[in-house]
């Protein structure tokens, strides 16, 4: 999915680009394939060794597939040989071609985080429930009831793409934090990275400071963090009785926290190229989300001082341009919504519930 904040590049049908980021382990070979929607392009990672492995696979495009092809033909394979996939998460883009490597006769293993697994087996009805479950999720943060559908439903339409893109495929390997994923001669380690989705991973080699990143670090571009419902009924210990939900935003913090106390030197994201100073790349991304608090934040506070609680929806108005495209408003809705999850979570803020049902919120 189209997890950009910043950078805009979309269009770009570049000749694909096959390169070893890591001189010390030649053996790893990075894929540039093209996207039809910014950034313009995804970065896939071939392993040579047994079993033959790729980290993601990009889009399920007949453009992507063929410069998947043309990339291992350069390195005398072909789709048929790959023998395993270690998908980041379950997004189209880093899943979409697995089962079209199946079709064109790999028999491989799909490896995923088992809480992204049953999106990659069953995408189209995931991705639509969960879109369903944006509605009242809206709703009850204050947005207009006739205003949140019309959010679901143009994410609804914009979802066709998403679907175009990506084959739903068996899983063979439900993967979880610290499992290995083994090659005769070396071995790369499952790190569990919620946040961007909830079953996102990186893999790490720590003795050579290196991270496959997914979409958590990328260059030049920041992942946004799922703030959705999930199933289930209320937790008893909230006194609220809120349905249980992933935090992504929550997470995503905890997961950056995470990574900048890992011996990262070089990250390997899912976008743009190697990043050297690993360590800056992950701080600037942290930056960016604290930035984004810290103003949520400053918006809180002045609605307060005008003496009454707020709901996000209001703190939207406060906050962003009221003729923003849908997209946007949606994505910024979110990002409020993982906000004030943020400073609850902090002990910053107090969430009551109307009469109406819909939240409010004030500082402490
Ligand atoms: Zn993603």
């Amino acid at each position: 999915m189209p997890q950009v904040w910043t950078r805009s590049r979309a269009g770009t049908a570049s000749p694909p680009q096959v390169r070893q980021p890591v001189p010390a382990l030649p053996f790893i070979h990075s894929i540039e394939l093209p996207l039809d929607w910014a950034p313009g392009s995804t970065q896939v990672y071939l392993i040579e060794g047994q079993p033959l492995t790729l980290i993601d696979t990009g889009v399920a495009t007949a453009t992507s597939r063929a410069a998947l092809t043309a990339a291992l033909e350069s390195l005398g394979l072909g789709l048929a040989d790959i023998e395993r996939v270690v998908v980041t998460h379950a997004h189209r883009d880093h899943f979409g071609l697995v089962e079209g490597l199946r079709e064109a006769g790999a028999d491989l293993e799909c490896c995923v985080h088992e809480a992204d697994a049953n999106r990659v087996e069953d995408y189209d009805r995931v991705l639509r429930a969960r879109i369903a479950e944006m509605t009242p999720l809206l709703v009850s943060f204050g947005v207009p009831e006739e205003l949140a559908r019309r959010l679901a439903q143009e994410r609804l339409a914009a979802a066709r793409l998403d679907v175009a893109e990506a084959v739903p495929t068996r899983v063979d390997r439900r993967l979880v934090e610290g499992d290995e994923i083994a090659w005769k001669d070396w071995r790369l380690t499952v790190l569990h990275t919620p946040g961007h989705t909830p079953g996102h991973i990186a893999l790490e080699d720590a003795s050579a400071g290196l991270l496959f990143a997914g979409d958590q670090v990328m260059a030049q571009a920041i992942p946004h963090a799922e703030n959705f419902l999930v199933d289930g009924l209320p937790d008893p210990k909230d006194p609220l009785r809120r349905p249980p939900r992933f935090r992504g935003l929550v997470e995503m913090r905890r997961t950056l926290r995470r990574l900048r106390t890992r011996p990262v030197r070089l990250v390997l994201p899912g976008y743009g190229m190697a990043l050297r100073r690993a360590e800056r790349a992950i701080r600037d991304t942290s930056l960016h989300y604290e930035v984004r608090l810290q103003r949520i934040d400053r918006g809180l506070r002045r609605l307060a001082a005008m003496g009454q609680d707020v709901t996000a929806y209001e703190l939207w108005k406060a906050l962003f341009p009221s003729d923003e495209p849908m997209a946007d408003m949606r994505a910024h809705l979110l990002l409020l919504i993982g906000a004030l999850d943020c400073l609850e979570e902090d002990g910053l803020l107090v969430t009551e519930r109307r009469e109406d049902g819909v939240f409010t919120h004030h500082h402490r």
